[in-house]
């Protein structure tokens, strides 16, 4: 499987290539935004890790060319900085995750194996459960077959929700998912978008577990 990283940090970009070519991967390395920008929208990769300070252009502007111009591979970014607004953009501009460095190499293959494994999964066409129905290719939601206008973020969150049916979700668990960090500011965030979904879909929609978490149940009621 080809894999695009997409590091300006020699150090880096030598020692997480070497673990994952050991690991059976093919890892291009490029070190610049604009060939690293140019190499994803014309070579065809499993996966890029993007790191969003690179030289020449950007990370996140080039993830949003990307992804404006029907690129669909799957993202990891990377960053040193690994703030809370970063990684909202990041997610906003289209990233599929997300890992702040300093890392581990073992980290990033277990996040880019799961990236592999929900991108082959999402290949698989239309996912649904309870009243929803999420098309992975287009990333559209319907609920009752109505398309949902739906944020990044919530789109996010909602598509953790039907691809864990009848999974308590906690609040610590869908903050990191879906925020990238599990700080009580994000908890809160995970409760406003749950109400958020909740009046753009129904009240009942994703239930609460009272001192556990929210589920959405499987069946239809
Ligand atoms: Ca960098």
């Amino acid at each position: 499987m080809r894999i695009l990283l997409a590091e300006d940090d020699s150090g880096i970009a030598g020692h997480v290539a070497s673990s994952l070519e050991r690991e059976g991967y093919r890892v291009d390395v490029l070190s610049t935004g604009p060939e690293v920008w140019e190499q994803g929208e014309t070579e065809d990769y499993a996966a890029i890790v993007l790191d969003l300070g690179l030289p020449g252009l950007d990370g996140l502007s080039i993830l949003k060319r990307w992804r404006s111009t029907g690129v669909e591979t799957p993202v990891l970014v990377l960053t040193a900085r690994g703030s809370w607004m970063e990684r909202v953009d990041g997610f906003d501009a289209g990233a599929d995750d997300y890992l702040p460095k300093p890392f581990r190499t073992e980290e990033l293959s277990a996040r880019l194996r799961a990236l592999l494994r929900r991108s082959r999964k999402n290949k698989a066409g239309t996912k649904s459960a309870n009243r929803f129905t999420l098309d992975e290719q287009s990333r559209r939601i319907t609920f009752d077959g109505r398309e949902l206008d739906l944020t990044p973020l919530e789109y996010r969150m909602m598509s953790l929700f039907i691809d864990n049916p009848d999974v308590v979700l906690s609040p610590i668990e869908l903050a990191s998912q879906v925020q990238g960090r599990d700080d009580d500011a994000a908890k809160n965030a995970v409760e406003a978008m749950i109400a958020r979904l909740r009046k753009k879909t129904d009240s009942e929609a994703i239930e609460t577990r009272r001192g556990f978490g929210y589920v959405l149940p499987g069946k239809r009621p």
